[in-house]
């Protein structure tokens, strides 16, 4: 879908800030925030005998699409899904009769002198109405026509009529500039609002933007990741291709192939042959050729490593080639996840799940958890279709020399195993890696822009590949 490809940047960790409002979004009939002391569970179907699915920390802001005998019918991770109403506190939406785009923010219609304006798809609201409803310091510097607003070490600035948006000092692109209508300095709220931690939903008959600011400044709280449920052991396969047949045996017919590195689950094992699920059913592979678990690698063994899989939640990253940044790099994570905890390592995930998470929280998750090191994942686009190939971010701040080899460890690797164009490696002023103390590295792994990128990124295999050449990398690094 040619017009949902609307994110063309290259820095596209902070590609989030250009969205514009989905019309396609479903229509909530109210908005509401979590109340419960405990997470609340998030289940399919409206009883307690329907399977939690999700926990929800309280203060979380829901979608909520229909009520009936005590349960919220919510939208959940772009899908439906059901919360006790008991635990959530509503907000009603108030009608909106004059028929023009409105703000509504914490619950409160964002009261201006001055009209929220929506502008193809974008809303624009005036700077100091929203700095004062999400308390954020605003200042208007009339010298340089620019727009300054401050949280804590949050900083964003705007220039009148410029495309180019600062965030930390970091330049990048926005869709719709800020810009002064009929003397009124009008600010993107979405890109705004999301800057600083809120979330934002859009809700289409009322012609209302619903911002809710769930991290507090200065609060603690996090999402707190639910614990997968063990079923089965992961094992990792170590042959280069090893043969999954349809019976414990090796003149059973053979059900495909294996390659190197893949995580299995392994259901249960007798004499040699171990119980897996393949494409859907019931396979067996060979249990001499699978590490099941324990410290592979001494290197790793003990380590803490935070993988980041960047954006998440309201915000999709670079959108193109119909896929979502978000979900192509969490899968990645994952995957370099279970090669590492099958490793020995300790690994701290910013985000197990499609969440909107702040660049602020990604550090401090990292800083709180005394990571060795921290990987953050994305996926690069482009207005130009032909940009193309890998490239490695490193900050000189903090573990500048520690960081730099990180980087090339994993760098050398990610190209080989991608086959993809080598970018180098680079100094960057990312947000994520600047301000974490230990040392820490940006990856892009390729341009969902380019065809060839794409069409590998597209594949397990590829993902899978770039999944191992950051456990490589680390293992290298570890050394
Ligand atoms: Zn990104």
């Amino acid at each position: 879908m040619r017009n949902r490809i609307i994110v063309v940047l290259a820095a596209c960790f902070l590609a989030f800030a250009i969205i514009g409002f989905n019309p396609n979004e479903a229509s909530a009939i109210s908005v509401g925030t979590v109340t419960s002391s405990t997470d609340l569970n998030v289940r399919e179907g409206p009883s307690t005998s329907f399977r939690s699915i999700d926990r929800l920390p309280s203060g979380t802001p829901v979608h909520i699409l229909e009520t009936a005998n005590g349960w919220h019918k919510i939208q959940h991770s772009g899908n439906v899904a059901y919360v006790s109403a008991s635990y959530v506190r509503t907000i009603p939406i108030p009608a909106n009769g004059s028929g023009n785009t409105r703000a509504i923010v914490n619950g409160n219609v964002l009261q201006t002198d001055a009209r929220v304006i929506n502008d193809r798809g974008t809303t624009l609201v005036p700077y100091r109405a929203i700095g004062d409803a999400l308390g954020i310091n605003v200042r208007w510097d009339q010298a340089n026509r620019e727009v300054h607003a401050q949280d804590g070490n949050k900083r964003v600035m705007f220039q009148i009529d410029q495309k180019k948006v600062f965030v930390d000092g970091n330049e990048i692109q926005g869709a719709v500039p800020a810009d002064i209508r009929q003397g009124v300095t009008y600010v993107p709220l979405r890109f705004f609002a999301q800057t600083f931690g809120a979330d934002v939903y859009w809700h289409q008959t009322s012609r209302s933007a619903y911002v809710s600011r769930l991290f507090v400044p200065g609060s603690e709280v996090l999402p707190t990741p639910p614990a997968p449920a063990p079923i089965g052991t992961e094992a990792v396969v170590t042959a280069s291709s090893l043969n999954v047949r349809s019976a414990p045996n090796a003149s059973a017919p053979r059900l495909g192939g294996l390659p190197n590195g893949t995580i299995v689950i392994v259901e249960s094992e007798s004499n040699g042959w171990a119980q897996i699920t393949f494409q859907g059913q019931k396979g067996y592979v060979s249990s001499s050729f699978l590490n099941m678990g324990g410290p592979a690698s001494p290197g790793l063994s003990g380590k803490t490593i935070v993988l980041d899989a960047g954006h998440g939640g309201t915000d999709p990253g670079a959108v193109a080639g119909g896929m979502n940044e978000k979900d192509l790099i969490f899968d990645v994570a994952k995957r370099a996840e279970r090669l590492l905890t099958a490793a020995g390592a300790n690994v701290v995930m910013t985000r197990d799940r499609d969440i909107f998470l702040s660049l602020a929280e990604r550090v401090r998750i990292a800083e709180r958890s005394n990571a060795d090191v921290f990987i953050s994942v994305h996926a690069n686009a482009f207005s130009n279709p032909a940009a193309n190939g890998t490239e490695t971010f490193y900050s000189t701040r903090y573990s500048s020399q520690s960081s730099k080899k990180l980087a090339e460890d994993i760098h050398r690797i990610m190209v080989a195993k991608l086959q993809t164009t080598d970018r180098g490696v680079k100094e960057g002023n990312y947000h994520v890696i600047r301000e974490t103390t230990m040392p820490s590295v940006l990856l892009e792994l390729g341009f969902m822009t380019n065809s060839s990128d794409a069409q590998k990124l597209r594949t397990d295999a590829y993902r899978q590949r770039s999944a191992e050449a950051i456990f490589e990398g680390l293992q290298q690094y570890f050394k």
